[in-house]
């Protein structure tokens, strides 16, 4: 469990860095974005640490699960209350930018904008 010294997301789970807090259970814990790109932008992250999704291991797979239940709910509690959307980014490719898996929940109230830019 949240045992990576120098993770910044390890630390908001053992406390050593604040957060806001919306959802946390024992696998879980759901906080804002610092930086929000939303209305509502929450990052939900598992308590153990795993530095990105194509590091996850069969082992992980109900935390992954209890994830996308999970979502739809902090979304709804936070006012998004017509849908979300979900994003994970994941190394170079995914412009990752803290290795302990999050996943972005992100909502309105109103409709977010299409998708993502690309760079060329
Ligand atoms: P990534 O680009 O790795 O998918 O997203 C990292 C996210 O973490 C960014 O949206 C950034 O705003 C957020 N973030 C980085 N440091 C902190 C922090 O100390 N506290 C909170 N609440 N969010 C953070
Ligand atoms: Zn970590």
């Amino acid at each position: 469990m949240s045992n990576d010294k120098d993770c910044i997301f390890c630390k908001i789970i053992r406390g050593e860095i604040p957060s806001s807090k919306v959802y946390e259970d024992d696998a879980l814990l759901g906080f804002k974005d610092i930086h929000p790109s939303a209305p509502v932008h929450v990052l939900l992250i598992p308590k153990k640490h795993i530095a990105r999704l194509s590091e996850a291991s069969a082992d992980d797979q109900a935390v992954l699960g209890r994830m996308m239940l999970v979502a739809p709910q902090i979304a709804r509690e936070q006012g998004s209350v017509d849908g979300l959307r979900t994003i994970i980014n994941d190394g170079r490719v995914g412009r990752q930018d803290v290795f302990h898996l999050h996943m972005h929940v992100l909502g309105g109230p109103g409709p977010l904008g299409r998708m993502i830019a690309r760079d060329e």
